[in-house]
């Protein structure tokens, strides 16, 4: 882990001077960027060797990235059962309800979609396709459906939105979820999506002053064992926990929320291409 944690560090500049670049997307403006990130971010040579122009600018625009707002509305039944992976035994129900906000009262599925849509246009902004799971809190769609929808539509990487809740008041702070090794389904992209869920968890830390409560590792995810691009899920935060619950429904630091993911995207297409 030591090496990733200084190329980490090297990104958290990177991720910065990328977003801005992206938003500038003339080629010149892009050029200019581009052989600063190079001399300065210690990561290496971003750009793939042989590659025009076009592929140059489109770099980190141009990926495509499935974002699923967790959970759906109360009054969608998802009770109904499938199987926890691909070919097994174990049945879960189709999705859950998830949380709700203690102080604001805000259920977490309007949460999640609240942010993923803002995330959406604002990936769209920096070149990113964009596939949805759901943009609205009617949609009956099931855990394994949502992560297939996302592989089958070309998505390279899925990003899995959802916040946290506790008995505890007190337990506050942003974590990451990720496969682990030794998955039965997709232990094959474990590297990957501990790298996109550490890209994404620290940018998103970094951004909006949440405590980082680290990485962990679930197994028994259906979301997660039915995909098959690198998947991460970014608990934002404790809707259980009064400051977080009313910071994570104020404008201004949903903004800093949006571009905190956003950027942690950036930053794990980059270290892709530099590798
Ligand atoms: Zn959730």
């Amino acid at each position: 882990m030591k090496s990733w944690n200084k190329l980490s560090a090297g990104l958290s500049f990177l991720a910065v001077c990328v977003s801005a670049a992206a938003l500038s997307f003339s080629s010149e403006a892009w050029a200019a960027q581009k052989k600063a990130l190079k001399c300065e971010s210690g990561v290496g040579d971003l750009i793939v060797a042989g590659a025009g122009e076009q592929e140059e600018i489109s770099l980190l625009g141009g990926h495509v990235v499935g974002i699923d707002p967790g959970h759906q509305g109360s009054w969608v039944d998802m009770s109904e059962q499938e199987p926890n992976g691909p070919g097994s035994s174990e049945y879960k129900a189709k999705c859950t309800t998830g949380t709700t906000g203690r102080f604001t009262g805000v259920p977490e599925y309007e949460l999640n979609l609240d942010i993923s849509l803002a995330l959406r246009d604002e990936l769209v902004s920096r070149g990113y396709q964009v596939i949805m799971t759901r943009e609205d809190n009617d949609a009956a769609i099931s855990n394994a459906e949502r992560a297939r929808k996302v592989s089958e539509e070309g998505g390279e990487i899925y990003v899995r939105i959802h916040a946290n809740g506790s008995d505890d008041t007190s337990v506050k702070g942003a974590l990451g979820m990720s496969p682990s090794p030794e998955n039965p389904y997709v232990s094959y992209l474990y590297k990957d999506s501990y790298r996109l869920t550490e890209c994404i968890l620290n940018q998103y830390c970094e951004a909006t002053g949440f405590q980082n409560l680290g990485i962990q590792y679930y197994d028994n995810m259906t979301g997660i064992n039915w995909s098959s691009v690198p998947v991460t899920i970014l608990e934002m935060g404790f809707m259980t926990n009064e400051a977080e619950d009313y910071a994570m429904q104020d404008t201004q630091t949903q903004e800093k929320m949006v571009q905190g993911i956003a950027d942690g995207i950036d930053s794990y297409f980059a270290a892709q291409s530099g590798q």
